[in-house]
Protein backbone atom coordinates (compact mmCIF):
# COMPACT_ATOMS: atom_id res chain seq x y z
CA UNK A 1 0.00 0.00 0.00
CA UNK A 2 1.67 2.94 -0.77
CA UNK A 3 2.59 5.66 1.86
CA UNK A 4 -0.05 8.19 3.45
CA UNK A 5 1.25 11.42 3.06
CA UNK A 6 -1.46 13.50 3.74
CA UNK A 7 -0.14 15.84 6.69
CA UNK A 8 -3.33 16.15 7.99
CA UNK A 9 -3.63 12.62 8.58
CA UNK A 10 -0.44 11.67 9.84
CA UNK A 11 -1.22 14.26 12.23
CA UNK A 12 -4.80 12.45 13.05
CA UNK A 13 -3.07 9.37 13.19
CA UNK A 14 0.00 10.23 15.53
CA UNK A 15 -2.93 11.86 18.20
CA UNK A 16 -4.54 8.54 17.71
CA UNK A 17 -1.61 6.50 18.45
CA UNK A 18 -0.94 9.10 22.00
CA UNK A 19 -4.84 8.40 22.75
CA UNK A 20 -4.56 4.65 23.12
CA UNK A 21 -0.92 4.42 25.10
CA UNK A 22 -2.33 7.19 27.58
CA UNK A 23 -5.74 5.67 27.71
CA UNK A 24 -7.16 9.23 26.48
CA UNK A 25 -10.94 9.59 26.62
CA UNK A 26 -12.79 8.99 23.48
CA UNK A 27 -14.91 12.07 23.82
CA UNK A 28 -12.06 14.52 23.99
CA UNK A 29 -10.29 12.78 21.35
CA UNK A 30 -12.80 12.79 19.35
CA UNK A 31 -12.82 16.52 19.51
CA UNK A 32 -9.04 16.96 19.32
CA UNK A 33 -9.48 14.99 15.75
CA UNK A 34 -10.86 17.79 14.05
CA UNK A 35 -10.35 21.49 14.37
CA UNK A 36 -12.57 23.89 15.61
CA UNK A 37 -12.68 26.56 13.01
CA UNK A 38 -11.75 26.35 9.36
CA UNK A 39 -11.83 29.41 7.06
CA UNK A 40 -11.21 29.55 2.83
CA UNK A 41 -11.06 32.49 0.92
CA UNK A 42 -10.03 33.90 -1.97
CA UNK A 43 -8.44 37.48 -2.08
CA UNK A 44 -8.35 39.47 -5.02
CA UNK A 45 -5.17 41.29 -5.61
CA UNK A 46 -4.18 44.11 -7.79
CA UNK A 47 -0.53 43.10 -9.67
CA UNK A 48 1.86 45.76 -11.14
CA UNK A 49 0.83 44.63 -14.73
CA UNK A 50 -2.68 46.29 -13.17
CA UNK A 51 -4.40 43.17 -13.52
CA UNK A 52 -6.31 41.67 -10.99
CA UNK A 53 -5.72 38.04 -9.87
CA UNK A 54 -7.12 36.02 -7.14
CA UNK A 55 -5.07 33.97 -4.38
CA UNK A 56 -6.61 31.18 -2.18
CA UNK A 57 -6.20 31.28 1.32
CA UNK A 58 -7.00 29.21 4.51
CA UNK A 59 -6.49 30.04 8.52
CA UNK A 60 -7.17 27.08 10.45
CA UNK A 61 -7.85 26.91 14.41
CA UNK A 62 -8.09 23.76 15.88
CA UNK A 63 -8.53 24.25 19.40
CA UNK A 64 -8.79 26.95 21.62
CA UNK A 65 -9.50 25.46 25.51
CA UNK A 66 -5.67 26.95 26.84
CA UNK A 67 -5.90 30.54 25.44
CA UNK A 68 -5.97 32.36 21.76
CA UNK A 69 -5.03 30.34 19.04
CA UNK A 70 -1.63 30.89 17.52
CA UNK A 71 0.52 30.08 14.88
CA UNK A 72 2.37 31.10 11.53
CA UNK A 73 1.34 32.06 7.94
CA UNK A 74 2.69 29.55 5.14
CA UNK A 75 2.94 32.04 1.59
CA UNK A 76 3.46 28.68 -0.36
CA UNK A 77 2.43 27.44 -4.37
CA UNK A 78 1.20 24.06 -3.57
CA UNK A 79 -0.02 24.94 0.01
CA UNK A 80 -3.46 22.89 0.50
CA UNK A 81 -6.26 23.08 2.96
CA UNK A 82 -4.82 19.79 4.49
CA UNK A 83 -1.50 20.76 5.57
CA UNK A 84 -2.41 23.94 7.36
CA UNK A 85 -4.96 21.52 9.43
CA UNK A 86 -2.14 19.21 10.09
CA UNK A 87 0.56 22.70 11.13
CA UNK A 88 -2.64 23.82 13.22
CA UNK A 89 -3.10 21.02 15.17
CA UNK A 90 1.09 20.62 15.26
CA UNK A 91 0.57 23.80 16.92
CA UNK A 92 -1.79 23.22 19.48
CA UNK A 93 0.78 20.33 20.47
CA UNK A 94 3.72 22.71 20.58
CA UNK A 95 2.11 25.27 22.92
CA UNK A 96 0.75 22.52 25.51
CA UNK A 97 3.73 20.93 25.69
CA UNK A 98 5.96 24.69 26.07
CA UNK A 99 2.90 25.68 28.65
CA UNK A 100 1.99 28.62 27.24
CA UNK A 101 -1.58 30.08 27.54
CA UNK A 102 -2.05 29.34 24.24
CA UNK A 103 -4.09 27.24 21.67
CA UNK A 104 -2.66 26.33 17.94
CA UNK A 105 -3.32 27.62 14.49
CA UNK A 106 -1.96 28.25 11.31
CA UNK A 107 -2.75 30.14 8.04
CA UNK A 108 -1.68 29.93 4.45
CA UNK A 109 -1.61 31.37 0.85
CA UNK A 110 -1.39 29.39 -2.39
CA UNK A 111 1.07 31.94 -3.70
CA UNK A 112 4.66 32.05 -4.89
CA UNK A 113 6.45 34.69 -3.73
CA UNK A 114 9.63 33.92 -5.92
CA UNK A 115 7.45 35.19 -8.93
CA UNK A 116 5.82 38.41 -6.91
CA UNK A 117 7.18 42.28 -6.02
CA UNK A 118 7.05 43.42 -2.78
CA UNK A 119 4.01 46.07 -3.87
CA UNK A 120 1.95 42.36 -4.88
CA UNK A 121 3.40 41.17 -2.05
CA UNK A 122 2.01 43.65 0.12
CA UNK A 123 -1.61 43.92 -1.60
CA UNK A 124 -1.92 40.27 -1.08
CA UNK A 125 -0.79 40.41 2.83
CA UNK A 126 -3.24 43.26 3.37
CA UNK A 127 -5.97 41.59 1.63
CA UNK A 128 -5.59 38.29 3.90
CA UNK A 129 -5.90 40.47 6.96
CA UNK A 130 -9.17 42.82 5.17
CA UNK A 131 -10.56 38.99 4.91
CA UNK A 132 -9.96 37.62 8.54
CA UNK A 133 -9.51 40.18 10.69
CA UNK A 134 -12.75 39.82 12.53
CA UNK A 135 -11.32 36.20 13.30
CA UNK A 136 -8.02 37.25 14.65
CA UNK A 137 -6.60 39.54 17.85
CA UNK A 138 -4.82 39.53 20.53
CA UNK A 139 -7.26 37.76 22.44
CA UNK A 140 -8.23 35.70 19.68
CA UNK A 141 -6.43 34.16 17.14
CA UNK A 142 -2.50 36.12 17.10
CA UNK A 143 -0.64 34.45 13.47
CA UNK A 144 3.15 35.33 12.97
CA UNK A 145 5.80 34.25 10.12
CA UNK A 146 6.25 30.73 9.02
CA UNK A 147 7.58 29.45 5.65
CA UNK A 148 8.40 32.42 2.75
CA UNK A 149 6.57 35.17 5.50
CA UNK A 150 8.90 37.72 6.77
CA UNK A 151 8.65 40.42 9.36
CA UNK A 152 7.73 43.15 6.76
CA UNK A 153 5.24 41.23 5.70
CA UNK A 154 4.19 40.88 9.73
CA UNK A 155 3.81 44.55 10.05
CA UNK A 156 1.79 45.09 6.56
CA UNK A 157 -0.04 42.73 8.42
CA UNK A 158 -0.35 44.15 11.38
CA UNK A 159 -0.65 47.84 10.24
CA UNK A 160 -3.67 46.94 7.89
CA UNK A 161 -5.16 44.73 11.34
CA UNK A 162 -4.83 48.10 12.58
CA UNK A 163 -6.59 50.01 10.19
CA UNK A 164 -9.60 48.14 10.31
CA UNK A 165 -9.53 47.97 13.85
CA UNK A 166 -9.76 51.99 14.72
CA UNK A 167 -6.54 51.51 16.82
CA UNK A 168 -3.11 50.58 16.94
CA UNK A 169 -3.16 46.66 18.08
CA UNK A 170 0.99 45.37 17.74
CA UNK A 171 0.30 42.31 20.03
CA UNK A 172 -1.93 41.24 16.95
CA UNK A 173 0.61 39.46 14.99
CA UNK A 174 3.84 38.80 16.24
CA UNK A 175 7.13 38.44 14.56
CA UNK A 176 7.40 41.72 13.57
CA UNK A 177 10.35 44.25 12.71
CA UNK A 178 11.43 45.82 15.88
CA UNK A 179 10.39 49.32 14.54
CA UNK A 180 7.27 48.04 15.31
CA UNK A 181 7.49 46.41 18.10
CA UNK A 182 8.95 43.19 17.36
CA UNK A 183 10.91 41.49 20.25
CA UNK A 184 14.61 41.30 20.92
CA UNK A 185 15.68 37.57 20.19
CA UNK A 186 12.41 36.47 17.63
CA UNK A 187 14.08 36.50 14.82
CA UNK A 188 16.37 33.70 15.39
CA UNK A 189 14.45 32.05 18.37
CA UNK A 190 13.09 29.13 16.60
CA UNK A 191 16.97 28.12 15.83
CA UNK A 192 18.17 28.86 19.26
CA UNK A 193 15.54 26.83 20.72
CA UNK A 194 17.02 24.30 18.71
CA UNK A 195 20.16 24.41 19.71
CA UNK A 196 19.19 24.54 23.40
CA UNK A 197 17.17 21.12 22.50
CA UNK A 198 20.54 19.72 20.70
CA UNK A 199 22.98 20.82 23.86
CA UNK A 200 20.55 18.79 26.17
CA UNK A 201 19.72 15.95 23.58
CA UNK A 202 23.92 15.50 23.13
CA UNK A 203 24.38 15.99 27.29
CA UNK A 204 21.87 12.42 27.65
CA UNK A 205 22.86 10.72 24.80
CA UNK A 206 27.29 11.66 25.65
CA UNK A 207 27.88 13.27 21.83
CA UNK A 208 30.35 15.81 21.38
CA UNK A 209 28.78 18.76 19.86
CA UNK A 210 32.67 20.14 19.43
CA UNK A 211 33.65 17.70 17.10
CA UNK A 212 29.91 17.18 15.64
CA UNK A 213 29.07 17.37 11.96
CA UNK A 214 25.66 18.80 10.88
CA UNK A 215 23.69 18.49 7.89
CA UNK A 216 21.05 21.26 7.58
CA UNK A 217 18.13 20.80 4.76
CA UNK A 218 17.06 24.45 3.92
CA UNK A 219 18.17 27.85 4.16
CA UNK A 220 15.41 30.20 5.69
CA UNK A 221 15.22 31.73 9.02
CA UNK A 222 15.60 28.23 11.02
CA UNK A 223 17.84 26.61 8.55
CA UNK A 224 20.13 29.93 7.84
CA UNK A 225 20.49 30.25 12.24
CA UNK A 226 21.07 26.90 13.01
CA UNK A 227 23.74 27.08 10.41
CA UNK A 228 25.18 29.67 12.28
CA UNK A 229 24.48 29.06 15.95
CA UNK A 230 26.07 25.72 16.08
CA UNK A 231 29.05 26.83 14.89
CA UNK A 232 28.87 29.61 17.06
CA UNK A 233 27.73 28.39 20.29
CA UNK A 234 29.30 24.78 20.36
CA UNK A 235 31.84 25.00 17.71
CA UNK A 236 30.28 22.38 15.81
CA UNK A 237 31.40 21.47 12.15
CA UNK A 238 28.36 22.18 9.52
CA UNK A 239 29.19 19.88 6.41
CA UNK A 240 26.24 20.36 4.37
CA UNK A 241 23.41 22.79 3.60
CA UNK A 242 20.66 23.22 0.82
CA UNK A 243 17.86 25.25 0.12
CA UNK A 244 14.66 24.62 -2.28
CA UNK A 245 17.45 24.31 -5.70
CA UNK A 246 19.83 21.47 -4.11
CA UNK A 247 22.49 20.74 -1.47
CA UNK A 248 26.11 21.49 -1.02
CA UNK A 249 28.51 19.39 0.61
CA UNK A 250 32.46 19.65 1.76
CA UNK A 251 33.60 17.28 4.41
CA UNK A 252 35.61 19.52 5.52
CA UNK A 253 32.84 22.25 6.79
CA UNK A 254 31.31 24.86 4.85
CA UNK A 255 31.84 28.72 5.36
CA UNK A 256 28.89 30.41 6.77
CA UNK A 257 29.45 33.78 5.01
CA UNK A 258 30.31 32.19 1.71
CA UNK A 259 27.21 30.42 1.97
CA UNK A 260 25.49 33.56 2.27
CA UNK A 261 26.95 35.17 -0.04
CA UNK A 262 26.17 32.57 -2.70
CA UNK A 263 22.65 32.66 -1.56
CA UNK A 264 21.91 36.63 -1.38
CA UNK A 265 23.56 36.80 -4.81
CA UNK A 266 22.80 34.51 -6.86
CA UNK A 267 19.83 32.98 -5.48
CA UNK A 268 20.96 29.76 -4.36
CA UNK A 269 23.38 27.98 -2.10
CA UNK A 270 24.71 26.24 -4.98
CA UNK A 271 26.80 28.98 -6.03
CA UNK A 272 29.23 28.34 -3.73
CA UNK A 273 32.46 27.62 -5.05
CA UNK A 274 34.58 24.55 -4.48
CA UNK A 275 31.90 22.18 -2.29
CA UNK A 276 30.59 18.90 -3.95
CA UNK A 277 26.93 19.27 -5.01
CA UNK A 278 24.20 16.76 -3.80
CA UNK A 279 20.29 16.75 -4.00
CA UNK A 280 18.08 17.65 -0.94
CA UNK A 281 17.36 13.67 -0.69
CA UNK A 282 21.46 12.88 -0.78
CA UNK A 283 22.22 15.21 1.65
CA UNK A 284 19.56 13.45 4.55
CA UNK A 285 21.55 10.25 4.06
CA UNK A 286 24.73 11.72 4.74
CA UNK A 287 27.03 10.47 7.86
CA UNK A 288 26.76 12.91 10.28
CA UNK A 289 26.38 13.04 13.74
CA UNK A 290 23.85 15.50 13.56
CA UNK A 291 21.21 15.81 10.84
CA UNK A 292 18.96 18.92 11.08
CA UNK A 293 15.68 18.66 8.31
CA UNK A 294 14.30 22.34 7.87
CA UNK A 295 12.47 22.74 5.22
CA UNK A 296 9.22 21.32 4.94
CA UNK A 297 7.06 18.78 5.63
CA UNK A 298 7.10 14.97 4.50
CA UNK A 299 11.11 14.26 3.60
CA UNK A 300 11.69 11.36 5.53
CA UNK A 301 9.57 9.21 4.58
CA UNK A 302 9.22 5.02 4.27
CA UNK A 303 11.50 5.38 1.24
CA UNK A 304 14.69 6.44 2.98
CA UNK A 305 14.12 6.67 6.50
CA UNK A 306 16.05 3.29 6.42
CA UNK A 307 18.70 4.96 5.29
CA UNK A 308 19.25 7.82 8.02
CA UNK A 309 22.66 7.38 9.09
CA UNK A 310 22.46 10.50 11.73
CA UNK A 311 23.06 10.11 15.92
CA UNK A 312 20.71 12.79 16.35
CA UNK A 313 17.49 13.73 14.00
CA UNK A 314 16.77 17.54 14.80
CA UNK A 315 13.18 18.07 13.62
CA UNK A 316 13.64 22.00 12.47
CA UNK A 317 11.14 22.06 10.22
CA UNK A 318 7.14 20.90 10.72
CA UNK A 319 6.26 17.52 10.12
CA UNK A 320 9.47 16.83 8.10
CA UNK A 321 8.87 12.78 9.06
CA UNK A 322 6.15 10.65 8.23
CA UNK A 323 4.89 8.09 10.26
CA UNK A 324 6.13 5.41 8.16
CA UNK A 325 9.04 6.70 9.00
CA UNK A 326 8.94 7.02 12.56
CA UNK A 327 8.18 3.39 12.88
CA UNK A 328 11.59 3.00 10.95
CA UNK A 329 13.86 5.53 13.04
CA UNK A 330 12.45 4.15 16.09
CA UNK A 331 13.83 0.34 14.88
CA UNK A 332 17.22 2.25 14.54
CA UNK A 333 19.34 4.59 17.05
CA UNK A 334 18.47 7.75 15.86
CA UNK A 335 17.22 9.77 18.73
CA UNK A 336 14.92 11.43 17.10
CA UNK A 337 13.45 14.32 18.44
CA UNK A 338 10.33 15.27 17.35
CA UNK A 339 9.21 19.00 16.03
CA UNK A 340 6.93 20.57 18.00
CA UNK A 341 9.37 20.46 20.48
CA UNK A 342 12.49 21.29 18.82
CA UNK A 343 10.98 24.20 17.15
CA UNK A 344 8.91 25.48 19.77
CA UNK A 345 11.51 28.56 20.39
CA UNK A 346 9.73 30.39 17.23
CA UNK A 347 6.29 30.57 19.23
CA UNK A 348 7.82 30.47 22.92
CA UNK A 349 9.75 33.77 21.34
CA UNK A 350 6.14 34.65 19.69
CA UNK A 351 4.43 34.59 23.38
CA UNK A 352 7.44 36.98 24.65
CA UNK A 353 6.86 39.25 21.76
CA UNK A 354 2.78 39.30 22.45
CA UNK A 355 3.48 39.68 26.39
CA UNK A 356 5.80 42.74 25.58
CA UNK A 357 3.08 44.02 23.54
CA UNK A 358 0.14 43.98 26.10
CA UNK A 359 2.69 45.66 28.80
CA UNK A 360 4.25 48.08 26.34
CA UNK A 361 7.62 47.32 28.68
CA UNK A 362 10.69 45.90 26.47
CA UNK A 363 13.01 43.43 27.71
CA UNK A 364 16.79 43.11 26.43
CA UNK A 365 17.80 40.06 23.98
CA UNK A 366 19.78 38.39 27.24
CA UNK A 367 16.31 38.10 28.46
CA UNK A 368 14.27 36.69 25.81
CA UNK A 369 17.32 34.08 25.26
CA UNK A 370 17.60 32.89 29.24
CA UNK A 371 13.93 32.72 29.74
CA UNK A 372 13.70 30.72 26.20
CA UNK A 373 15.93 28.07 27.10
CA UNK A 374 14.38 28.01 30.83
CA UNK A 375 11.39 26.95 29.19
CA UNK A 376 12.70 24.54 26.28
CA UNK A 377 15.02 22.62 28.27
CA UNK A 378 12.12 21.67 30.96
CA UNK A 379 10.29 20.77 27.75
CA UNK A 380 13.08 18.56 26.86
CA UNK A 381 13.49 17.05 30.11
CA UNK A 382 9.56 16.61 30.30
CA UNK A 383 9.38 14.74 27.47
CA UNK A 384 12.51 12.35 28.58
CA UNK A 385 10.92 12.07 31.97
CA UNK A 386 7.99 10.64 30.24
CA UNK A 387 9.35 8.50 28.17
CA UNK A 388 11.36 6.96 31.13
CA UNK A 389 7.80 6.48 32.91
CA UNK A 390 6.52 4.43 30.02
CA UNK A 391 9.42 2.41 29.68
CA UNK A 392 8.86 1.84 33.84
CA UNK A 393 5.82 0.53 32.75
CA UNK A 394 6.63 -1.86 29.75
CA UNK A 395 5.52 0.62 27.20
CA UNK A 396 8.30 1.35 24.44
CA UNK A 397 7.01 4.72 22.84
CA UNK A 398 9.15 7.04 21.24
CA UNK A 399 10.18 10.67 22.18
CA UNK A 400 7.19 12.14 19.56
CA UNK A 401 4.31 10.07 21.28
CA UNK A 402 5.89 10.94 24.55
CA UNK A 403 5.75 14.41 23.76
CA UNK A 404 2.10 14.12 22.49
CA UNK A 405 0.79 12.56 25.67
CA UNK A 406 1.78 15.65 27.67
CA UNK A 407 0.35 17.91 25.53
CA UNK A 408 -2.67 15.76 24.59
CA UNK A 409 -3.48 15.54 28.40
CA UNK A 410 -2.93 19.18 29.40
CA UNK A 411 -5.63 20.10 26.47
CA UNK A 412 -7.92 17.08 27.30
CA UNK A 413 -7.58 18.63 31.47
CA UNK A 414 -8.39 22.44 30.36
CA UNK A 415 -11.77 21.42 28.26
CA UNK A 416 -12.68 19.02 31.00
CA UNK A 417 -12.40 21.83 33.65
CA UNK A 418 -14.62 24.17 30.80
CA UNK A 419 -17.06 21.24 30.88
CA UNK A 420 -16.75 20.26 26.98
CA UNK A 421 -16.94 16.76 27.82
N1 LIG B 1 5.44 29.48 12.50
C1 LIG B 1 6.13 29.15 13.71
C2 LIG B 1 5.81 27.73 14.14
O1 LIG B 1 5.46 26.89 13.33
C3 LIG B 1 5.89 30.19 14.80
C4 LIG B 1 4.48 30.33 15.21
C5 LIG B 1 4.25 31.52 16.13
O2 LIG B 1 5.21 32.17 16.49
O3 LIG B 1 3.09 31.78 16.44
O4 LIG B 1 5.98 27.38 15.26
Amino acid sequence: MAEELNPFKIAQAQLDEAARVMGLDEQAHQILREPMRTLEFNIPVRMRDGKTRLFRAFRVQHNDARGPTKGGIRFHPKETLDTVRALASWMTWKVALADLPYGGAKGGIICDTKRMNDYELEGLSRGYIRALWRFIGPSIDIPAPDVYTTPQIMAWMMDEYSKMAGHNEFGVITGKPLEVWGSQGRNDSTAMGAMYVLREAAKYRRLNLKRATVAIQGFGNAGNFAFSLSRKLFGSKVVAISDSNGAIYDNGGLDYDRVLEAKEKYGRVQAYRGAERLTNEQLLELNVDVLIPAAIEDQITGKNADNIRAKILLELANGPVTNDADKILSGKKVFDLPDFLVNSGGVIGSYFEWLQNNSGYYWKADEVYRRLDEIITKSFRDVIAAQEAYAKSGKRVSTRTAAYTIAVDRVAKAMKARGWY
